[in-house]
């Protein structure tokens, strides 16, 4: 079956599956094995070399896994995927991929997680990090670009403050010094945006979030285009001689998915964080219902943002779609069909009303995640971000009066009367 001209509905439930090479199953099947048959020696030798891809062993690959990773890249437009086990997972192999050695410029308005690792991991397995302030100032960009640096790693909508990159912009400026651009897209799923139609060269999600959408799997992600020169200077390893490839580097090996390629045959294959197939299934079927669910979200997302503005407790919302944003013209560039679910607003008010505030609330679950068919609420200064000093905290944007919402699939209604009647007090 090819899926080349199908719209993106289409894709989300049929790509990179095709029932008659799984006994006509019509769900993708769970291949719950660690092993697959080698089947002869000769086989084998070739299978080892990369000569012939086939699966091995379920550390580096399983047809569950495969199913998922062809209906992501289908849904993005990459060249190639490999799931891992988490977001964090993703994002610390794609990093280490491409940085060993050298150096990496990231954002600074990122996922808590992401920060830490960059600050208390990365450097001390030789990743070293330069952070840029505001991830479009173009001229800061330019600044910390050295010899050694590798790669620039941003969020097309960052968590928790929804700040919109301008991914065409510093795609380009990447490109001119030879860099490959990496976007964490986990706020917009593949739905809402598709980094690499704006020139982004790897994607990386935690799948974790609406694009499984049921808060049931940790899960993630990392995607290539396919079209970056990895043998353009400054990233060695992949046009070396590849320890498991005899005389070949990677990219002679996999010329149309290097990047991921090496993830799965050196990070995955050795540090181990493997989806299990059964996660695997639960994402995919998840991303069945991808549009119809962050579609939802959205609006309601909207809604709500717009009823918050109007509140007096409420001193800013962080929504890009609202006509006040400072990032609504880039919005209305690369999200035409709206920013996704998850925002910020500022309460008005002291600490106490605001911890008393989150736990009136009773359609909002007080959880560490967002994208969930349920909606949620977070203090993200006292939680997700705790662990920020003040000064990193204000870089990241997030001030001690940040309350994020993932808004879930229930009724609009029913939500903003929960949000007034946790409001009084
Ligand atoms: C949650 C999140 C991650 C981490 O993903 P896990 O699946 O929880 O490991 C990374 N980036 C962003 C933007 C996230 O929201």
């Amino acid at each position: 079956m090819s899926t080349a001209d199908y719209q993106f509905d289409t894709l989300k439930i049929r790509a990179g599956y095709n029932p008659a090479e799984h006994g006509n199953s019509i769900q993708v099947p769970i291949y719950q094995t660690a092993a697959f048959d080698l089947i002869s020696t000769e086989r084998a030798h070739r299978i080892l070399r990369m000569e012939e891809l086939a699966y091995v062993y379920t550390r580096v690959g399983n047809p569950t896994n495969a199913a998922l990773e062809a209906r992501v890249a289908a849904l993005d437009g990459a060249s190639g995927a490999v799931s891992v086990a988490s977001g964090m997972a993703a994002i610390s192999y794609a990093l280490l991929n491409v940085g060993e050695g050298g150096r990496v410029i990231v954002a600074a308005q990122i996922y808590g997680g992401t920060y830490d690792a960059y600050k208390k991991i990365y450097p001390r397995l030789g990743v070293q990090v330069d952070i840029l302030e505001d991830v479009n100032d173009l001229e800061a960009i330019k600044a910390l670009i050295k010899d050694d640096t590798r790669a620039i790693f941003i969020e097309s909508i960052s968590n928790p403050i929804n700040v919109v990159a301008d991914i065409e912009a510093i795609a380009n400026l990447a490109h001119k010094n030879g860099l490959p651009l990496i976007v964490d897209n986990t706020f917009a799923t593949p739905y809402l945006l598709n980094p690499i139609k704006h020139g982004a060269d790897v994607v990386v999600y935690s799948a974790t979030k609406a694009l499984s959408g049921h808060g049931s799997v940790i899960a993630g992600l990392v995607l290539e285009s396919g079209k970056f020169n990895w043998a353009g200077g400054r990233h060695p390893q992949f046009t070396e001689k590849h320890y498991t490839l005899g005389d070949r580097s990677i990219i002679e090996a996999l010329p149309d998915f290097p990047f991921v390629g090496r993830i799965r045959t050196n990070l995955l294959g050795l540090l181990g964080a493997t989806l299990s197939p059964f996660d695997a299934y639960l994402v995919l079927q998840g991303i069945e219902t991808l549009s119809e669910r962050v579609k939802k979200q959205t609006e309601s997302a909207q809604k709500i943002a717009e009823f918050l503005t109007t509140h007096p407790k409420v001193s800013w919302v962080s929504l890009p779609t609202l006509p006040g944003s400072k990032y609504n013209a880039l919005a209305k560039k690369y999200l035409t069909k709206g920013a996704g679910g998850t925002f910020s607003f500022g309460f008005k008010g002291t600490e106490e009303e605001v911890n008393q505030f989150i736990e009136k609330l009773e359609l909002f679950a007080y959880h560490a995640n967002v994208g969930d068919a349920r909606s949620l609420v977070i203090n993200s200064a006292q939680t997700t971000h705790h662990e920020l000093t003040e000064e990193e905290q204000s870089k990241a944007g997030i001030k001690p009066e940040t309350v994020r919402l993932s808004i879930g699939l229930e009724d609009v209604n029913d939500l903003i009367a929960d949000l007034k009647q946790a409001f009084e007090n």
